[in-house]
């Protein structure tokens, strides 16, 4: 049987789904939650930093280096306000990057659930070795595995 916490992890998982659509990136659209006590605190997708055109791709379809990701946005948008990210859990749509794994260690964030494997794991195994739960989800075919 389905635990509650496994029943809201999906759901948040599946609104960070939604929340991707607000990307304007072509290649690809990640989002991410940040929930802390049953709140979402903070929320992120993968585009250009504040200021520049929203656009992500050079004339070679490439991904620009200064595309944020989504944690990244997430994390960063935290910086900015009253709240913070100690102990809290980041739901995000894709494996993140070791980047982006170093940021969520940093920002003291305690869980992480994704939703899309990717061929490198450096990020997951990093969150790992930081003692950060990881928690894979298949939100399509509402199955789970703990990694
Ligand atoms: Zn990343």
């Amino acid at each position: 049987m389905e635990s509650k916490q496994q029943k809201l992890d999906e759901r948040y998982l599946r609104m960070a789904r939604i929340w991707a659509e607000n990307s304007y990136c072509v290649r690809r659209q990640v989002g991410a939650l940040v929930v802390k006590d049953k709140m979402i605190i903070s929320d992120g997708y993968n585009g250009t930093p504040s200021g520049f055109e929203n656009v992500c791709e050079d004339d070679n379809n490439v991904t620009k280096p200064y595309v944020l990701h989504a944690e990244a946005n997430a994390i960063t948008k935290l910086a900015r306000s009253n709240n913070n990210s100690d102990g809290a859990t980041i739901y995000i749509t894709a494996s993140p990057c070791i980047e982006c794994a170093k940021l969520i260690i940093q920002a003291g964030i305690k869980r992480v659930v994704y939703g899309e494997k990717y061929r490198l794991t450096d990020g997951i195994e990093l969150l790992r070795r930081a003692g950060v739960e990881v928690i894979y989800m298949d939100v399509d075919e509402e199955k789970s595995e703990k990694l």
